[in-house]
């Protein structure tokens, strides 16, 4: 066993899935479970994901080791800030919010004394939300990125490493900035291309037909993600402003550029434009 308490708060996918994948491991003793949701926190006591629910995040905290804290990422140094005067002395706080640089040096600045807090982001999820929707396979053979601050001493970062490594994910380390750049371009604009895709033409009109009623295999492949859940995806695209403003011109430069050739009737240039896309595209499957 690593740890004897765990609590997690935000027992949805994520927290839910982590707490199942480390108590298949057998590697944690004693979950307490903290979550807005009421039916939600429930279900995952029902369900067997956590032992025991606390009535709110502080009093959740207490006895703790580690704290995993996976709300939106909007929320998640609020809550920092609600349970450090609670945090047990040695207590590892750590979350799996998808940006990190905001996150890391505010919730640094909030750990009292003899605690520390390990930014994570696992790289696994699915379009679906809530306790109901966590299964302890999701990490497996993905990546977790972990983006050490300030307060991240060698031991909370190999606690932290271990602990994502035994719920089946290959741990990696990277400075926060450098995460929130290139999980812009990788995950935070193709939701946002999926959502404004569907958005577009959800609302077209040709002749007042329902577009949408034609959608086959591939609309719904490339827009799957878009039934993620928007509060989520919100605050990402408020936390991740800058990184995923360059992403976005970027594209937008680019469908400018597609636009253009096929004003021109171009061609070759299409014919080049589709080729190189599809030998990258080929190159990660
Ligand atoms: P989720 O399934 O919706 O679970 C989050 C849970 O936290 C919900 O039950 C929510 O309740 C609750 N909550 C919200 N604010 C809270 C607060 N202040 N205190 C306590 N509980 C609170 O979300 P998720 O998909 O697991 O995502 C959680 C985090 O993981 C996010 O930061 C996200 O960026 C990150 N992440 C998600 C994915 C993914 O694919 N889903 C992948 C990697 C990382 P309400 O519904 O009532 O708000």
């Amino acid at each position: 066993m690593i740890i004897k308490r765990l609590t997690v708060i935000g027992v949805g996918l994520i927290g839910g899935s982590f707490a199942l994948a480390l108590r298949r491991a057998g590697i944690v003793g004693h979950i307490t479970g903290v979550d807005t949701d009421t039916d939600n926190i429930a279900r995952a006591h029902s369900l067997g994901i956590i032992d025991e629910i606390a009535a709110d995040a502080a009093s959740g905290v207490s006895g703790a080791d580690v704290v995993f804290i996976s709300v939106p990422v909007c929320a998640i140094a609020a809550i920092v800030r609600d349970i450090s005067p609670a945090l047990p002395v040695g207590c590892i706080v750590t979350d799996g919010g998808s940006v990190k640089a905001a996150i890391v040096s505010e919730c640094d600045t909030l750990m009292p004394s003899g605690c520390r807090f390990v930014g994570g982001h696992p790289i696994a999820g699915t379009e679906h939300s809530g306790a109901a929707a966590a299964f302890p396979e999701l990490f497996t053979g993905k990546r977790c990125v972990l983006t050490p601050g300030l307060t991240s001493d060698p031991v909370a970062i190999e606690t932290v490493s271990r602990l994502w490594t035994a719920a089946g994910a290959d741990v990696c380390s990277m400075e926060a900035g450098h995460h929130d750049r290139i999980f812009a371009e990788i995950s935070h604009l193709p939701h946002a291309i999926a959502y404004t895709l569907v958005r577009a033409v959800g609302t077209a009109d040709v002749e007042g037909e329902n577009v949408l009623s034609y959608t086959a295999g591939g609309f719904r492949d490339f827009t799957r993600i878009a039934s993620s859940d928007p509060v989520m995806w919100r605050d990402i695209a408020l936390m991740n402003r800058e990184a995923l403003l360059a992403s976005v011109d970027g594209f937008s430069a680019s469908l400018a550029e597609l636009r253009r050739m096929i004003d021109n009737s171009d061609q070759a240039g299409l014919t080049e434009f589709f080729t190189t896309a599809k030998k990258f595209r080929d190159g990660i499957v």
